[in-house]
């Protein structure tokens, strides 16, 4: 035996080897039969067949094409060209239905081949290796993720929502269709990141955008609203909301969410707040007088007697003060929005603040017993007249949302760089599932305790926006029929 002879495998190890090697087929290049040599385990699993079945057969009749697959893949068609050029053949994606006896049934499947010639002792090709993978599974998911995205497609396009996403590595910016119009761009045109960002005015980019980004580094979420100025400069409004993408090591990935056009309900809202805004304006100045009158007439009655008419011109006074409050509540709200809420800064004694507070709720509602323990001055940095406006909104809360009689208490304390101010009371409670909402506009728990006490809603919602402009906290403690704590707290040097 020659050294070379050492290392020749027998002739059966190879055909064992092949018959175990996954999905391969030999077939001899005989034009135009193709007559079957050999096939592997898993070629026959695949196939559903046996080696009895199609050894010695030719290609086409044991597996004839269906009906319907393209001329330049056909089996036969790809063998004679395998021959006549002597190269390798792939056809990455082939559908061939297998006919399933238990189901009665052809069961569609798709194939990735490979044909690959090979030479005999002459040169020639004799013959050529086909090999198959079932891709029938991937094909299946990427139709149905293809189905997915078209659906999500359709529901996007009827409800006029874009989806976008930004690599924050790379910079690259993709999106959905319909992202042009929202910009009042042709649909046809494709605008880069940096055409999108030009319609968003500077300053919603200072104020909304840069600083929502920076806090979604933090909590992986984001939303916002913010203006944009079409080509033909109308003004347009819209939502983003989506969400950052972090690695393994918390840095921020991609950025991805949706847009939505909310122009109509903006203007609506806009209207709404032009008009809250002019009625509160145009009441303030009847109001201002009707309370001079009553002050004109409290003062004339000095010289008299007459107990109804001082008791109903207390309550007179009274009534107007709370509608005063209504208004300038009104009016701080429309000047909220519209960004004109002022905050002039000074430094003052919160404890002489709080003090002054419980006097003037005591002299219009002498119902409750108010307990305050200060500890000497605090001294803060603030705007007194709005800090003011907070304070008197929970204590007003507390005298409304407690029993006649009960205790209401206030606190404060300094911790760290903060002060925090505390008012609670003894009364109706909120449940958890409305104090997340309490600081939203408008917002007023639905119960039929409440349904009784006069109020818009808008007291906490201004107090959390003057304490967010003092970048101090605001929140509350509550338990439903026991009591609620109100507190903010504010920055100290
Ligand atoms: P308003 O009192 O005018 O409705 P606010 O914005 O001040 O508006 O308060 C919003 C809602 O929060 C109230 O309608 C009430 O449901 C609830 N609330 C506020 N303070 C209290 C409190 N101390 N106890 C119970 N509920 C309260």
């Amino acid at each position: 035996m020659t050294a070379e002879s050492q290392h020749i495998l027998p002739k059966d190890i190879f055909q064992t080897i092949f018959e175990k090697s996954p999905g391969s087929l030999l077939i001899k290049a005989d034009i135009p039969r193709f007559t079957i040599l050999a096939a592997s385990d898993s070629y026959l699993e695949f196939t559903d067949t046996t080696r009895d079945a199609i050894l010695g057969r030719g290609f086409s009749e044991v597996f004839p094409d269906s009906g319907n697959v393209d001329e330049h893949i056909k089996a036969h068609n790809v063998f004679i060209r395998v021959v006549n050029t002597g190269e390798k053949i792939d056809i990455p994606r082939y559908r061939y239905d297998i006919f399933n006896q238990q189901n009665n049934c052809y069961e569609e499947h798709h194939w990735s081949c490979s044909n690959v010639p090979i030479k005999g002792d002459d040169g020639e090709i004799a013959y050529i290796l086909n090999t198959v993978v079932d891709i029938t599974a991937e094909v299946k998911a990427k139709e149905i993720a293809l189905e997915n995205e078209k659906r999500l497609n359709l529901a996007l396009e009827a409800t006029g929502l874009a989806t976008w996403e930004l690599n924050l590595i790379d910079s690259t910016f993709s999106y959905s269709a319909g992202m042009a119009e929202l910009f009042g761009l042709s649909p046809r045109t494709l605008p880069t990141i940096d055409i999108l960002r030009s319609q968003i005015t500077e300053e919603d980019m200072r104020n909304i955008i840069l600083p929502s980004y920076h806090q979604a580094l933090i909590s992986g979420e984001y939303l916002y609203e913010v203006k944009v100025v079409w080509p033909d400069k109308s003004q347009h409004w819209i939502r983003t909301q989506g969400a950052i993408i972090f690695d393994d090591h918390n840095n921020p990935e991609t950025m991805l969410g949706t847009i939505l056009d909310i122009t109509e309900s903006k203007r609506d809202e806009i209207r709404k707040n032009d008009f809250i805004a002019m009625a509160s304006h145009e009441l303030k100045t009847p109001l201002t007088s009707l309370k001079a009158y009553i002050q004109l007439l409290a003062k004339k009655l000095n010289n008299n007697d007459d107990e109804f008419i001082a008791n109903a011109l207390t309550k007179a006074g009274n009534q107007v003060n709370k509608m005063a409050n209504l208004i300038y509540g009104f009016l701080d709200l429309s000047r909220l929005e519209s960004g004109k809420l002022q905050i002039k800064m000074q430094d003052f004694d919160i404890n002489k603040l709080i003090a002054e507070n419980i006097i003037e709720t005591q002299l219009t509602n002498n119902s409750h017993k108010i307990i305050f323990n200060a500890d000497g001055a605090i001294m803060v940095y603030a705007d007194r007249e709005r800090i003011g406006q907070v304070l008197n909104n929970f204590l007003s809360n507390a005298v409304k949302y407690s029993p006649k009689d009960s205790t209401i208490s206030i606190t404060t304390k300094t911790c760290d760089n903060e002060i925090k101010v505390s008012v609670s009371d003894n009364g109706i409670g909120i449940k958890l599932k409305d104090q997340e909402k309490l600081f939203q506009r408008f917002y007023r728990v639905d119960n039929d305790e409440i349904k009784n006490i006069s109020g818009f809603g808008i007291g906490l919602y201004l107090a959390s926006e003057i304490i967010q402009r003092h970048k101090g906290k605001i929140w509350v403690n509550s338990e439903e029929n026991k009591g609620s704590t109100f507190s903010f707290s504010l920055p100290i040097e």
